[in-house]
């Protein structure tokens, strides 16, 4: 099926979250588009993307208390896998189940979260007067700032913030040196500065302490000062009404490069990409005039496009779509999720490969 966009209903962003506090800072126009769309993707994401939220709500079941055995956890992952297949069958993305064929450390990634089962301290427990909350909202008190912590451990005077991570944590940076070293991830550490102003904003105290726990139950301690906390707050209030004024004043921009891209689910809807598609040939995804259209004896079909002086042919077609790119000759169109073939100008289709009519 070949998709269109129609009109775009820009509408105002009513909060941010915390964990979308670093993306919309690199593109607002990115949360634009996802507010105007219901933050429904226009695009697939990777099997491990989908993936990464069963380990996510394990997690949270494990530190709720709802899963504590081992039984508990084979059943309630078995169970969490279903929804989702269920999910990914209903969207049209049936070609991801079973889930398990397709991630290579499916089984490594289960194994690793039921460890967080003998993990006492990230577990419920009201011994000691120590207090832990999971999944708790914390909103400022305008209501424009707002998410859920995942854990907040909160023994005496003593508190402490704990995000869950499913992915990587740090990254590698460079110091005034050049030499390489390990860093939590910016948008991890501005994410827990904001849950720490929110949680002052509830409590009128700080948390004594930011941490971030990956699958393999690392934990990473992120510094913080009481005043960074309130100065991201601020950044992130103001980055949330710069952002609807655009709506207002309809005056859009956006920030098209590599980083903010290549994951952003809005791709097809945004005519700034669509814009640098036009020269820029790194992406994997291209636009063109359908210029021809063939269907080979083994039933695949190749569609050749024109971008500017440059032809492109992208191979692997299915037969069954012989019909609808043939019948848009002359047309532009823009295709997403290819993978690039050796030679230049050259992509084949891969299963979550997407077609959008341009306007
Ligand atoms: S495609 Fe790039 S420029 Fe456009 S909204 Fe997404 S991140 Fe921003």
């Amino acid at each position: 099926m070949i998709n269109k966009i129609g009109d775009i209903h820009f509408k105002n962003i009513k909060r941010i979250s915390p964990s979308q506090f670093y993306s919309m800072k690199n593109c607002a126009y990115k949360s634009l588009l996802a507010e105007a769309f219901d933050k429904k993707p226009l695009l697939p994401v990777s099997p491990n993307a989908y993936f990464g939220t069963v380990l996510h709500k394990m997690l949270e079941l494990i530190t709720k208390g709802v899963v504590q055995n081992e039984d508990d956890f084979n059943v309630e992952f078995d169970n969490q896998v279903q929804i989702l297949e269920n999910d990914l069958q209903n969207n049209g993305f049936g070609f991801f189940v079973p889930l398990k064929n397709q991630l290579q450390n499916f089984g490594l990634k289960k194994i690793q979260i039921k460890k967080h089962l003998r993990n006492e301290p990230t577990q419920q427990n009201s011994s000691q007067n120590v207090n832990y909350f999971s999944e708790k909202w914390f909103e400022s008190k305008d209501k424009l700032i707002g998410g859920k912590i995942d854990l907040v451990i909160e023994n005496g005077n003593d508190v402490e913030i704990v995000d869950f991570k499913t992915g990587a944590i740090t990254q590698d940076c460079l110091d005034d040196e050049g030499d390489i070293y390990l860093d939590v991830k910016a948008e991890y550490k501005e994410q827990l500065l904001l849950y720490a102003y929110l949680y002052f904003e509830n409590t009128s105290q700080f948390p004594t302490r930011l941490s971030l726990v990956d699958l393999a139950k690392q934990k990473f301690s992120v510094e913080f000062s009481q005043e960074e906390c309130k100065a991201v707050f601020d950044e992130a209030k103001n980055l949330l009404k710069t952002t609807n004024d655009r709506v207002t004043t309809k005056t859009f921009s956006a920030n098209p490069k590599e980083e903010n891209c290549k994951y952003c689910l809005y791709r097809p809807a945004c005519s700034f990409f669509q814009q640098k598609l036009e020269t820029d040939f790194s992406f994997n995804d291209v636009l063109g005039e359908i210029k021809d259209v063939k269907k080979f004896q083994n039933g695949n079909v190749s569609v050749f496009l024109q971008n500017g002086n440059n032809s492109l042919t992208i191979k692997n077609f299915a037969s069954e779509r012989f019909d609808e790119l043939n019948n848009r000759r002359n047309k532009t169109i823009s295709i997403y999720n290819l993978r690039k073939e050796a030679i230049d100008f050259v992509y084949s289709t891969t299963k979550i490969t997407m077609i959008y009519e341009c306007p």
